[in-house]
């Protein structure tokens, strides 16, 4: 393998909220140097796993699919994101991927959390995370839960409607509310703003609602859509929230923080944050806190999960010839590939292990074009009884799959694990191997 050379400069200074163990040495990332570690370390892990089970002989579960997880991966995700938005304090959004070590890390590098139910708020405060560091950032909360965080002191809430001003005046009239606003989220992966936000005509309104009701309104939040592609999205959401502190101001609020939300992508990352940050400068005055709600950004790219082919079905076409397969991988749409259903994700197979040889990050992993028709054609599918288990309708490989192979399948962090179901019997659990490529985070996890 060949290490890459420093090529930026990640050292840039960095400032931890309470964390004794950082010194300035270990803060020093090397993206591309810690990128080659990475794909060393997530190798090995992988190739002695799956170099352990003989599928001819194994017990009922020893083939399963399992991930490996990064946690390096994590770490420099928090450096980028503190070099690019370093006025912007993350809220990681737990519901992504509430993985114990990601949050353990987490919470070490010093973020605020965002969670949206009582058993996450409930994950977060269980690893001594003080309250104030946690946003409840669901607009349409349990009546249960809004009694369970005025018990517990987590006082940072969103809203977006009348009826919901009136149940917090009801169960918790100290909280600090921040007033979610829509966004234009057509260009993004998940659309939120059908189901959440208030439009620039009823915020004026709510606001004196809250000021009649005695409610205490610190700030503006918004989303502008998960996967996220347009960086405008961004410019257009922190000028409407500009419009609304300035009405807020108007009621009588005091006001200190803006949320900007999640739907940040590792791929277009820079250019958001670019967008973000001129736009922030542009609008927002120091004094004004700066938070978000980042979760795919956070480890999307920090977990591959590995899954085996349990069954074959070979495809003469009687017109041309060629023969094709149908592989059954024992991984689904209905488990860890849950993201193709819910989040719109497309992950792309890759050969882990075939024909007893074990591939990774090797060019003979990859799948051949598609236009020269090289290689042999196979569709790829969940265990399930249900046709739409499907996890890719054609890919072309140079190697010969079958039963006991493995594929293994990259950015596979977020919205993956947390949405997976049993459906006909089939495990939602699966191992997790972590690795840690940054000596950064292996210090704050003390590995
Ligand atoms: C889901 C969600 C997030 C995280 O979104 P990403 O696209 O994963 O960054 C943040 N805030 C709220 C309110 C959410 O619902």
């Amino acid at each position: 393998m060949v290490m890459a050379t420093a090529l930026v400069d990640y050292s840039a200074p960095i400032y931890f909220e309470n964390n004794p163990i950082l010194t300035k040495k270990n803060l020093f990332v090397d993206h591309h140097h810690g990128a080659a570690v990475a794909k060393q370390m997530i190798g090995d892990a992988f190739r002695q796993r799956v170099e352990s089970v003989d599928h001819e002989s194994c017990n009922p579960g020893d083939e399963d699919t399992f991930f490996v997880g990064d946690l390096g991966e994590v770490y420099r995700q928090h450096m980028r994101w503190k070099k690019n938005l370093p006025r912007v304090k993350p809220f990681y959004a737990v519901k992504c991927n509430p993985d114990p070590k990601v949050l353990q890390l987490l919470a070490g590098l010093g973020t605020g959390f965002d969670c949206a139910s009582k058993a996450e708020i409930e994950q977060v405060l269980d690893m001594g995370v003080d309250p104030s560091r946690i946003i409840y950032a669901q607009p349409c909360k349990t009546n249960s839960y809004v009694r369970f965080v005025a018990n517990q002191g987590v006082k940072q809430m969103t809203f977006d409607n009348a009826d919901e001003l009136r149940k917090i005046a009801r169960l918790f009239p100290d909280a600090e509310l921040f007033l979610r606003i829509l966004t234009d989220d057509s260009s993004s992966l998940c659309r939120l703003s059908l189901k959440f936000g208030a439009s620039l005509d009823a915020t004026d309104d709510l606001l004196r609602l809250a000021k009649e009701l005695g409610l205490n309104v610190v700030g503006v939040s918004f989303h502008v859509g998960s996967g996220a592609s347009d960086p405008l999205a961004f410019l257009k959401a922190v000028q409407d929230a500009d419009v609304v502190f300035k009405q807020a101001y108007a009621h009588g609020f005091d006001m200190k923080t803006l949320d900007v939300g999640g739907g940040f992508t590792g791929d277009s990352f820079e250019t958001m944050a670019h967008v973000l940050r001129e736009a922030l400068d542009q609008y927002f005055p120091p004094h004004i806190n700066i938070i978000a709600e980042p979760g795919r950004y956070y480890v999307s790219s920090a977990f591959t999960v590995a899954c085996s082919i349990i069954a074959r079905r070979t495809i003469e076409n009687p017109i041309t010839g060629e023969t094709s397969y149908m592989v059954y991988m024992n991984d689904g749409i209905y488990g860890n590939f849950s993201c193709i259903m819910y989040d719109h994700q497309q992950p792309v197979a890759k050969i882990l292990r075939t024909g007893m040889r074990t591939y990774y990050d090797s060019a003979l992993s990859d799948a051949v074009s598609e236009d020269v028709c090289a290689g042999t054609e196979y569709s790829i599918w969940g265990p399930t009884c249900d046709g739409i288990d499907q996890i890719t309708k054609s890919i072309r490989f140079a190697q010969e799959l079958d039963v006991g192979d493995w594929l293994y399948f990259e950015d596979m962090g977020a919205y993956t694990k947390c949405s997976a179901t049993m459906f006909n019997g089939f495990s939602n659990s699966h191992d997790v191997i972590y690795v840690c490529s940054e000596p950064g985070a292996r210090a704050i996890l003390r590995l």
